[in-house]
Order: structure tokens, then sequence, then C-alpha cells
């Protein structure tokens, strides 16, 4: 199987051609030229499967270029107790994302005990051992640079520790991470590791990341790469707990199950779309925003219209603090019957910083046939939420899954289960839950010391040559 641009004037590529890339050189985003599709036959057969053997049948279909045993062997080192289960023993960590029943047909699904205790370790895990893999067989090696605000940047800094061919220059601001997140990066001792604390906010650290990968000479010279959220293989490893988490609350696959997810660059809500385009029977999928509401807007009116960065709120649910969301061109490629001239004629908009009216091209009708629906929470509901997942569930969830959670429960259908991706487990975001409960939220086992282990960072100014000096000093440890 090949991936196709949703632009459209990009060559066709294999799965291992794309794994290592970002954007398609004409700007648009991977996708699979045609869906592969699970027959009911196929579900049937699945629906027995632990998470390493569903991981393996939903990969095999997706990254057809590698060879079932070597992708077996990934599968089975990355998604084991070990890794996703901090410490605790229970029966449940067969399962790799347990289910947790909140009441008849509400449920959580459990994403976030892997390492850095958020969702992004899901498919961040696996992309570090297939890029080792791809790195080792092409016999090259990458340099990964990145901003992040917290989330993203510890994930990826945990997948690729002690990665061979593969070092990591993650921008960081001095300001505007929990001390939590500060520590779980910057107490990482591993030589390809290079925390970079820019004096400076998050817009500062993702502008020289722009300003280093727009230089072609620099990037090529460097050998420069990333693993953001537009990265095609971390969307396929996402749909696969949406396998997981069907069989987990059905018993049969005329069932349907509906899902809330809260949302920031559309990666993880696409990746349940693609779990429904390959046949899972999925009812809704809904789409949970914060304060910074461009996706809601869009479902609610069928008008795109991304922020400038200076107009993103920072709010108690920070890794939803998006200004545009970069997945959703996926989305809408599928939505316009792939038509790529469309989605250019879109993405012009989009591009010079304007907006787009899906109603005035005839297409918002369409939405509704993929399911997708959605809503928006605030501080406030995220506190009430937090507060009635407490005392009537006696479970404690973080900011992001509280706005999954409070949207979800909004468009909840009799008779249908509704799952609640867990997106980080609450010990992340103490002081939220420490406003919302009144008391501090439990650490994993292992994590009572995190802030005061010895930290390694590097701080510089907001300054691009600062940053392209520490790369050129270390491309080639
Ligand atoms: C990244 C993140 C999100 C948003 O996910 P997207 O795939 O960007 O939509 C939500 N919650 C948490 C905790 C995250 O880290």
């Amino acid at each position: 199987m090949k991936y196709i641009s949703t632009r459209g004037q990009a060559p066709a590529q294999t799965f291992s051609q794309i794994l290592l890339g970002g954007l398609a050189p004409d700007g648009g985003l991977y996708m699979p030229e045609e869906y592969p599709r699970f027959s009911a036959d196929d579900l049937d057969a699945m629906r027995g499967m632990d998470y390493r053997e569903l991981a393996l049948t939903v990969l095999s279909r997706l990254a057809d270029d590698i060879p079932v045993a070597d992708l077996k062997a990934l599968v089975d080192k990355t998604y084991t107790a070990a890794v996703y289960g901090h410490g605790r023993t229970d029966s449940d960590f067969g399962q790799v994302t347990p289910v947790r029943r909140l009441e008849e047909g509400l449920y959580i699904l459990e994403l976030s005990n892997g390492p850095t205790l958020a969702f992004k370790d899901m498919a961040m895990q696996l992309l570090g051992n297939l890029f080792e893999y791809a790195l080792d067989k092409a016999g090259q090696d990458i340099n990964i640079l990145g901003a992040t605000s917290g989330d993203t940047g510890s994930a990826a800094e945990y997948a690729m520790r002690g990665k061979h061919n593969v070092r990591v220059f993650m921008l960081s601001p001095l300001e505007g991470m929990t001390r939590f997140q500060q520590a779980q990066m910057y107490s990482l001792q591993d030589a390809n590791i290079h925390n970079l604390v820019v004096r400076g906010v998050f817009d500062d650290c993702q502008d020289i990341v722009k300003a280093v990968s727009n230089d072609l000479d620099f990037k090529s010279l460097y050998r420069i790469g990333a693993v953001n959220s537009i990265n095609w293989a971390r969307v396929a490893a996402q749909s696969i707990y949406y396998f997981k988490a069907y069989f987990a609350v059905t018993t049969a696959n005329d069932q349907k199950v509906s899902f809330a997810v809260p949302s920031g660059n559309f990666g993880n809500v696409c990746a349940g779309h693609i779990a429904r385009q390959l046949g899972l029977p999925i009812h809704k999928l809904v789409v949970a925003s914060n304060e910074n509401d461009v996706l809601d807007e869009f479902f609610r009116t069928g008008v795109y219209r991304p922020r400038a960065g200076a107009e993103t709120l920072h709010t108690s649910s920070p890794s939803m603090d998006i200004s545009k969301a970069s997945n959703f061109e996926r989305f809408v490629f599928d939505l316009t019957g792939r038509d790529s001239a469309k989605v250019r004629e879109l993405w012009a908009a989009v591009d010079r910083g304007a907006a787009f009216d899906l109603k005035a091209h005839g297409l918002f009708e369409r939405v509704a046939e993929y399911g997708m629906v959605s809503g928006k929470s605030t501080h406030k509901d995220r506190m009430a939420t937090i507060g009635m997942a407490a005392e009537r569930f006696a479970t404690v969830i973080d900011p992001h899954t509280a706005d999954g959670l409070k949207v979800g429960l909004e468009h909840r259908d009799p008779g249908i289960p509704l799952v609640c991706l867990e997106t980080a487990l609450p010990a992340k975001f103490e002081d939220a839950i420490v406003e919302a409960l009144g008391r501090k939220p439990e650490r994993p086992a292992g994590l009572a010391d995190l802030e005061s282990l010895p930290q390694r960072y590097e701080v510089l100014d907001a300054d691009v040559e600062a940053v392209k000096a520490v790369i050129a000093a270390h491309a080639n440890d």
C-alpha cells in the first residue's frame, strides 16, 4: 500500500519512506491511498486478541512494507507491562490500555500509564523503536529537533532515550511548564537527549524550530528530523487502542460505541476517524475543545478559523491550547471525497492566515456521516467535572480528560457505550487537582521524588544561531 499527499502533488510513498519525515513536499499530509478494511470475520477474529496481537494486526495492514516478523518484534518490545504499567502488577496491565467502568455504559480508556503519564507515550514509544529499526537498516542517523510546551517533548525524549543513531534536541520555554513536566524532561541523563531551555515562551521555541527547518542547507547537513503530531506512524499507532476499547466494552460486532476525545492538534481523534474507516463500528467521535475552541467552532458552524498564536489562551488544560489543528487536513481530505484540488483551495486560505467555510462549499452536511460532533469545556466546567467524577465515580481525572468527559456526556446516547479517552494522569497537573478537590493527586510508584533528581539542561537566549551552534556541536556525537 502507498501513501499519498492530501494536496495531491507529491509522489506516492511507502510507509517506511514517510516514517522519518513530516509534511509531504507539496505541503500536505500523508494518507493511505486506500483504506484497508477489516471485514466482519476479521473483527470476530480480533475480538479475542490482546493488545500486542491487535497492534500487529492493524499495523501490518498499514505498514505493509515492513516484514511481519520485524513488525512483530517491534510491537512486542514496545507494548509491555514494564513500559505501560508503572510498577502496577494487577492483571489489567496485560491489557496495556485497560478500560475503567464508571457506571453502566460509561468508561474511561486508560492511555496514560506510560513513562510520561500522557497518552502520547502510546504512539511515541513505538515510534522510537521504529526509528531505530529503520535507521539501522538504512545506515543513517537523525537529529530530532522539536519544541514543547510539556507533553510532546517528554514523550519524545522517553521514547528516544538511549536509541542508537538518534539524538533529540528539545526546546522548552523557561516559563510555562509545570515543575513536574520540567523535572520529567530535565532529569534524563542520556547522552543522546539535549534539553535546550529557551529564555522565552513556547511560541519563541516554535519560531526557532521553524527557522532552523527553513534553512535547508543546515537541515540536510545535520540531518534534522521531527516527531511532531502530523507524523503518520503516530496516528496509525493511536488507532489501535480504539479497537482495544471497542472489544472491551462490547460483546458482538453489531454493537456501536462512541468515543469522547480531548482534542488539540486533532491527532488523537483523527486516529479514531482512521479506525472507523478501517471498519470499526464507531457511533460518534466526540471532539472536546477547551477555551481554545477552533475545532468546536468548526463542528458547530462549518467555519475553520485558525487563530494567530498570540490569540491562544493559556488554560488549565494546557495541552489543548492550540491555535490551529495540524491533523485536521486529514479529516477534511476524506470529507471532500479525497478531492486534493479542493484541499489545496481550502488550505490556500489557511496558509495565509484566513478562514474557510465548508457550508459555502456545500460540504458541511457530510460531517454528520462521519459521526463527528463537538463541544467546549471551560475552566469552570473542568473543575466541576473533576469534582463530579471524584464524588460520583470515586475516580480522579486530569483536566484534559475532564474536558472530554464533560463534552462526552452532552452527546451520550441511550444504549450506546461511551468511552472517554484518558489523555493524562492527574499527577501531571497537580495545581489544577488541588484547586478542584482541595488535595493532591496520587503519584505513580517511583515518581515521588522526581523534582529532587539532578537535572541536565542548557539555558539559551531565544536566538536561532545559538540553537544551531548547539546542534552542530553534538550532531555527530
Ligand atoms: C496532546 C494532548 C492532547 C491533545 O491531543 P491531540 O492529538 O493534539 O488532539 C490532549 N490532552 C493531553 C494531556 C495531551 O498531552
